[in-house]
């Protein structure tokens, strides 16, 4: 496979100078920032990750501020991203950083890849965009770029891999002082996101056409060739709402963190009898005065459809004054469990519940 020409990186650099968007880690790209935003687009495109990028920076300013936070402090500020087992490696990545490396992040790839949660294609980008190392990023965007200038069909195989990057790198070095290694690896991702997408790319607007093999041949949706797709395990799961009336609060919910072992470990959400929370003593206090369908929600992960059974359980005011706390469960006003801030990171599935016990029994709960 052969690197880019010059004239080819010219043309791909001009087109990304005048075409690129405005991202905030673009224009200040410094260590915490491109760390950050590289992390959270690992899930979410950048386009829709810009207010949460801004949230999170409002409650940890640098790297410091966020190896100070609890943990459940930084899940809770990564609460709508998903994913939560990353926001524990960035904590635990703030913490090397900001301690054992004394505030500063490491400037080579090796460095980088020592981070929890940094893996190569990340430590690529944080190099090149933060350090001017002239190593090339390898993400979907980029397999699809390559795979059509190339007319590649084996694009999924670690042979085309290597030798990609191999072409790349190989581009980079041809380039010499005017091929920025960060502009360079932004433009691909830059192209493979808003020019060459997967379906219908627009070929009329792209600095490469002139030499893009699939393009030339009229077969550019043929590549890349489509990913075996893994068969979908549906999970079914019983959540018991268990809900009181305070003289305080209005009424409350109990709810305890997940387990470490399970989705969304460290994250609070209701009992339930099957799906791993943290089996908080459902016998606590008075029995259940009765139980009542709340109705159903549903929650995919990766190839994991979950289908959660949502049980209204109510209890007496004094017995469920008497019982308090069990373990680490607690109960909580649901009026601060629905506000934008929660006293504690919930898990998507319990906001769903939340959310939906607010819609189908507000008329109930009213008659407690
Ligand atoms: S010409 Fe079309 S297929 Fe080829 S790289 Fe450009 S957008 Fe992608």
């Amino acid at each position: 496979m052969r690197p880019l020409k010059k004239t080819e990186i010219e043309r791909l650099l001009g087109w990304y100078s005048k075409n690129a968007r405005e991202f905030p880690w673009r224009s200040n790209p410094e260590p915490y920032w491109v760390w950050l935003a590289e992390i959270m687009s690992q899930q979410t495109q950048m386009a829709t990750l810009v207010p949460y990028f801004h949230r999170f920076l409002g409650k940890f300013k640098d790297v410091r501020a966020l190896a100070r936070a609890e943990e459940h402090e930084v899940l809770a500020a990564w609460a709508g991203l998903g994913y939560y087992s990353r926001a524990r490696n960035v904590h635990r990545a703030a913490r090397m950083v900001a301690g054992a490396l004394g505030g500063k992040f490491p400037t080579t790839l090796d460095g980088l890849l020592e981070l929890p949660g940094v893996g190569p294609y990340t430590a690529a980008a944080i190099a090149s965009q933060c350090f001017g190392v002239r190593e090339p990023v390898w993400d979907g965007n980029v397999v699809r770029v390559t795979s059509r200038f190339f007319a590649r069909e084996d694009a999924l195989s670690p042979a085309f891999k290597t030798q990609a990057l191999e072409a790349l790198r190989a581009s980079m070095a041809a380039g010499g002082s005017g091929c920025d290694p960060s502009h360079f690896n932004q433009a691909l991702m830059e192209l493979g996101a808003t020019v060459c997408s997967p379906k219908s790319p627009s070929c009329g607007r792209c600095p490469l056409e002139a030499s893009c093999a699939a393009r030339a041949a009229d077969t550019v949706e043929k590549y890349p060739p489509p990913k075996a797709r893994k068969a979908v395990v549906e999970l079914r799961c019983r959540v018991h709402v268990r809900v009181r009336r305070s003289e305080k609060n209005g009424f409350e919910a109990f709810l305890a963190p997940r387990d470490a072992e399970r989705w969304f470990a460290g994250l609070w959400d209701f009992p339930s009898e099957l799906g791993g929370a943290t089996k908080p003593k459902l016998e606590l206090g008075a029995l259940p005065r009765s139980l009542e369908p709340i109705g159903e929600v549903r929650h995919q992960v990766t190839h994991h459809k979950i289908y959660l059974e949502g049980l209204l359980e109510r209890t007496e005011p004094r017995a469920a004054r008497a019982t308090g706390t069990v373990g680490e469960g607690r109960w909580l006003s649901l009026d601060a469990l629905v506000a934008d801030e929660p006293p504690v990171p919930l898990s998507t599935t319990a906001r769903k519940m939340l959310k939906l016990l607010l819609r189908e029994k507000t008329d109930q709960l009213a008659m407690f």
